[in-house]
């Protein structure tokens, strides 16, 4: 596995450029856009390619870019459903609110126990677009390619069936453990973390019903949030990010079912990383588009790709309270043999999972040995999953990591602090906010004293980590990166 390959426009940046003045030259095609440090371009080349796009407003869409970004959130559907009551809603998908200001995020503990994701807007369409396709089927093997830092994995994984398994899966390493650490906050047994280049999927020789390839590209839709990638910004750079693309989609494409659907999308606004790469499949592989109807008053701008006519979505920043994103869905018509489980002895740990006691509730249990002596507990019924899986690429999380044995107590592990399955009969205690981040931050929480054992912290009734009260002191077990640093005061 190597990847040296760059990760740009692909980030959910969280600084915003201040616009302090802008003046437009529609005449030379070129937009200066004066931000906080820097003068940016909006390079000409784009905008002359985007005239072309049915629908595209080039005095509308530079406008566009003197406007402050909005701010989206994505609520978890268990866990944070009672928040931001009032507030207007992204219309294309469930549990999308905007927020009229940014908060410090890190500095609201619902935030830390997964109760919601801060998202872009339109790149939430792929709400719409993959309940329609699939049409909510249950059982379904779908496999998220490009995952961190898991905006696209939290919303999937909030749709899926328990009988279904999300295989969220990132390639560079430090973004992997970012993904790891959100698939955790999000907490479903059945979202599982590989790290993995993408042609190692394609030994898994039609395994997924469904692919989502969320491709690295040129970044041009979110040139409002991150004023530097317009510097970085060149046509050689698309040419370069088209042909990656090409690349990653022809090295996973063995893996999707015959019958199965690829969802693509992008966030450049570039025709070569998103209806030319439509064009592209339709030329290399036997696929039908699938359309996604979006409501009128939506104003998503369908397109279709030139050759094979296969539709596609464009979000534009003026017509759109969101960021450009491109999205496309295709159904597999190749002939695709399926992958057969190896014969495999299932595993038998009646003695951990007795030790281990009910710590979630959930149907049958497989307890597998994982890393550094810890336990992880899957759906019994995907074992052969895991026996699939392990053979082809490198699984960082399955299932729940559910702690260890130490003596005849049992360590429990974070992510079941933090699960959607947790055991409701855990020991638990509820704090308020400064209690919350002292937790979050490691310090002393100033609470009257606790029983003795394992306790769960929640606030807002969600679980945010695990104490253990030893008599005359707590002691504190939020794993030590997962701290804040900020200061609370
Ligand atoms: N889907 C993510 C989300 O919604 O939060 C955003 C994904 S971002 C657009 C693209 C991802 O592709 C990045 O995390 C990047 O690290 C990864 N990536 C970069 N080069 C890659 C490659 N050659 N193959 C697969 N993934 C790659």
């Amino acid at each position: 596995m190597s990847v040296k390959e760059s990760s740009k426009g692909c980030t959910e940046k969280q600084s915003e450029p201040i616009i302090t003045s802008v003046a437009s030259d529609v005449q030379s095609k070129c937009l200066l856009l004066i931000f906080s440090t820097c003068i940016l371009i909006v390079p000409a080349s784009i905008l002359q390619q985007l005239k072309a796009i049915n629908g595209f407003d080039e005095a509308a869409f530079l406008a566009a870019h003197n406007v402050k970004p909005a701010i989206s959130v994505r609520k978890h559907p268990v866990k944070g459903h009672d928040l931001f009551a009032g507030y207007n809603s992204v219309p294309w998908c469930m549990g999308g609110v905007y927020l009229p200001e940014r908060p410090v995020f890190t500095l609201d503990p619902a935030f830390h126990s997964g109760a919601y994701y801060v998202q872009e807007a339109s790149s939430m369409f792929l709400h719409h677009i993959f309940t329609q396709a699939t049409a909510s089927r249950k059982g379904l093997r779908v496999l998220d390619l490009c995952a961190a830092p898991g905006g696209k994995s939290t919303l999937i994984a909030s749709e899926l069936d328990a009988d279904s398994l999300l295989i969220s899966n990132e390639v560079i390493r430090t973004r992997a453990s970012i993904l790891e650490e959100n698939i955790t906050r999000w907490g479903y047994m059945n979202t599982w973390v590989t790290g993995n280049d993408p042609r190692d999927f394609g030994k898994l020789e039609g395994y997924f019903d469904v692919i989502i390839v969320d491709a690295p590209c040129s970044g041009s839709g979110l040139w409002r949030k991150d004023a530097k990638a317009i510097n970085e910004w060149s046509e050689g750079n698309v040419q370069l990010c088209a042909a990656r693309q090409q690349r990653i989609l022809a090295d996973v494409w063995p893996a999707l079912k015959t019958d199965g659907i690829l969802i693509y999308a992008t966030c450049s606004f570039s025709p070569q990383e998103d209806e030319e790469i439509l064009d592209w499949l339709g030329e290399t592989f036997a696929v039908t588009g699938i359309p996604a109807t979006p409501a009128k008053d939506w104003q998503i701008v369908e397109t279709t790709s030139e050759n094979n006519k296969l539709p596609g979505y464009r979000f534009f920043p003026d017509k759109v309270a969101g960021e450009g994103f491109f999205i496309a869905a295709v159904r597999k018509n190749d002939p695709t043999e399926t992958i057969k489980a190896p014969r495999f002895k299932p595993e038998q740990n009646r003695k951990i999972s007795d030790q281990a006691g009910d710590l979630i509730d959930s149907g049958d249990l497989t307890y597998m040995n994982g890393k550094d002596g810890n336990y992880n507990i899957i759906s019994a019924g995907m074992e052969a999953d895991a026996h699939i899986l392990q053979k082809a690429v490198y699984i960082r999380k399955m299932g729940l990591e559910a702690g260890m044995p130490a003596g005849k107590d049992w360590i429990p592990a974070h992510d079941i602090a933090l699960s959607v399955h947790l055991n409701k009969n855990t020991p638990s205690f509820e704090v308020n906010k400064e209690q919350a981040l002292r937790f979050l931050k490691r310090e002393d929480m100033a609470i009257p004293a606790l029983e003795k054992g394992w306790h769960v912290v929640k606030y807002n009734g969600q679980g945010l980590g695990w104490v253990k009260g030893l008599g005359n002191r707590i002691n504190n077990y939020l794993p030590k990166h997962w701290r804040i640093r900020m200061d609370i005061e």
